[in-house]
């Protein structure tokens, strides 16, 4: 409840946030609008600097010291902190929440949270653009875009909020309520961060304890058996398979159908029809990065999926492509089992072009798939060589399965350095 905001809430107040990115830049001016001396705590000194100054907190570059979190009452971990690295360094009694979790204090609008390990931008930008062509002012954001805090201090309302959720967040937003959650689905991912696969879903399901009857749970069919036996929402259920209900150019593959019948779902839970979600849905188009068509050239098509960081990621990319592939993967690959990417080599991929990192672990995992697997050390590289060996009706993918830190600084970085290689590869031989 905005409303709520009246500036001296936390009066009297001492608050830390961890992590100067643009969540924690966004708690931060929200505990100074609530009245609470903040401080602002970043281990990069470099990224501690470049926080404009004069927002009314303090902020701190470098290691943490017990001395940085004297007198907190409240703490907002980011994304990526693990609690058990700062639990040593807290007063007594600190309340430790996300900033997903302090900006949902304030809020009374219906909330449709989308959490799970691939598909919750595609998905929760696909459920705002539905509501949106269904009259509803939306707000779409938390973990991509605008930060929830944002929201809160804007001045506009919406009819609905959208936001996409990471296990990070639900990990520490021990109230967050949504009123239509859903899970994706789950797989091997962030396993360097969350200890075990255990904790990993339990994050994910933590949200669907904090909901009541009046409330809808979304989850994929597959899972049901898991879920029921964990008695894990009061909420009501509906379960999803792919639909074929719905047809739309921009989202290829199986997987794009079961983020369809999620969005579908959350969204008659809000008062559409299925005639409104078609509408809805019509005209999506691909997000960048996400099986993104970016050229044609002599009967080869050229698809940029860098956004693809996990081997259910490269799976679905792969069972969305209808022509053989020449595949581009490798980066820091992030754990999981390569080897079930096996029977789709084998059904569809002509050629495997490893580029940066993990080398070993995709050719040791790979080495009984009949192909022959190529590396380059850059991904320019690979892609000169994926194209040069291209027949026409095939289609070069990037899908990585990997985070790409080796070489790049974040997924996008890496989309457009293919981009760019594509287009030269094209021009060089038009
Ligand atoms: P996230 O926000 O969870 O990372 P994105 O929508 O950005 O998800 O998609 C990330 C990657 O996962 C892309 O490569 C996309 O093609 C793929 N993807 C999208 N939806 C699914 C799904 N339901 N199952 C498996 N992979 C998916």
């Amino acid at each position: 409840m905005r409303e709520f905001i009246h500036g001296d809430q936390l009066r009297g107040h001492t608050a830390v946030v961890l992590g100067a990115g643009s969540s924690g830049i966004a708690a931060a001016r929200l505990l100074v609008r609530l009245g609470a001396t903040v401080r602002l705590l970043e281990r990069s000194e470099s990224v501690a600097a470049s926080v404009p100054a004069d927002q009314g907190f303090e902020v701190r570059g470098g290691q943490h010291r017990p001395e940085d979190f004297q007198g907190a009452t409240l703490v907002v971990l980011s994304p990526g902190i693990p609690r058990t690295k700062v639990a040593p360094l807290l007063p007594e009694g600190a309340q430790v929440v996300s900033e997903l979790e302090l900006a949902s204090w304030f809020v009374s609008e219906p909330i449709v949270a989308v959490t799970g390990t691939n598909g919750k931008t595609t998905t929760t930008t696909l459920i705002g653009r539905i509501l949106e062509q269904n009259g509803r002012s939306v707000f779409v954001g938390g973990n991509i875009g605008t930060p929830l805090s944002d929201y809160v201090m804007g001045g506009d309302r919406a009819d609905v909020l959208v936001l996409e959720v990471s296990s990070f967040q639900l990990q520490n937003s021990p109230s967050f309520h949504p009123h239509v959650a859903v899970l994706l689905n789950f797989s091997a991912n962030h396993l360097d961060y969350h200890e075990t696969m255990e904790e990993y879903l339990d994050a994910k399901l933590s949200m669907f304890g904090h909901m009541d009857a009046r409330d809808l749970a979304v989850a994929p069919l597959s899972m049901k058996d898991e879920l029921e036996g964990r008695s894990f929402t009061k909420a009501n259920r509906v379960y999803f398979v792919a639909s074929r209900r719905f047809d739309c150019p921009g989202l290829p593959g199986e997987h794009n159908r079961e983020n369809m019948a999620a969005a579908y779902l959350a969204c008659r839970h809000l008062g559409l029809r299925e005639d409104d979600v078609r509408h809805g849905i019509e005209g999506f188009a691909s997000l960048p990065h996400r099986l993104e068509a970016v050229a044609e050239h002599r009967d080869v098509t050229f698809v940029d999926d860098s956004k693809s960081t996990t081997i259910d990621s490269m799976i679905a990319a792969l069972k969305s492509q209808d022509r053989p592939v020449r595949l581009l993967a490798g980066g820091v690959f992030k754990g999981g089992d390569l080897g079930a990417v096996l029977p789709h080599i084998r059904e569809r991929v002509r050629g495997i072009y490893l580029f940066g990192k993990s080398r070993e672990i995709f050719e040791k995992a790979w080495s009984g798939c009949g192909l022959e697997i190529h590396w380059d050390p850059t991904l320019e590289e690979a892609v000169f060589r994926a194209a040069s060996e291209s027949r026409p009706g095939e289609c070069v993918l990037l899908s990585p399965a990997t985070a790409s830190f080796d070489l790049f600084a974040n997924y996008k970085e890496r989309g457009k350095a293919f981009q760019r290689a594509v287009r030269e590869w094209v021009e060089g031989t038009a």
